[in-house]
């Protein structure tokens, strides 16, 4: 399999501005946001989608949820932002390496899970 866009960026062979990184994962700014603020939690190993994580990735999805929470305090929003996961492409995924979306900055509703 080629590598990821997201493998690329974590191997600085594409530029992105990366906000946040530790040994585990970074955190870039999604080059199509959906809300004013509107980050990417990306971990360094390449699982594909999240149904392809198993057991032996269980710290690391915790990492990144831990990760997700210092990078919204980062990012001054920690005390209303939304964490979504896309997986397949039928629920919209599109860059087959697991990521995390960070969503911040505007009013979201009860009943609007998407973005
Ligand atoms: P998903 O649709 O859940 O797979 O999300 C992939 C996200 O990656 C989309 O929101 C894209 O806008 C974003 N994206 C794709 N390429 C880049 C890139 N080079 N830098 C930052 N974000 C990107």
């Amino acid at each position: 399999m080629a590598d990821s866009v997201f493998t690329r960026i974590i191997n600085r062979e594409l530029p992105s501005e990366i906000i946040y990184e530790d040994e585990h994962c970074i955190a870039i700014r999604d080059i199509a946001p959906k809300a004013p603020v509107h980050l990417l939690i990306i971990p360094r190993k390449p699982i594909a989608k999240l149904s392809d994580a198993s057991g032996e990735d269980l710290a690391l999805l915790g990492h990144l949820m831990l990760a997700a929470s210092a990078v919204a305090r980062q990012a001054g929003v920690e005390d209303a932002f939304r964490v979504i996961v896309n997986n397949g492409a039928g629920a919209g995924q599109t860059v087959f390496h697991l990521h995390l979306h960070l969503l911040a900055g505007k009013q979201f509703s009860e009943s609007q899970l998407g973005f």
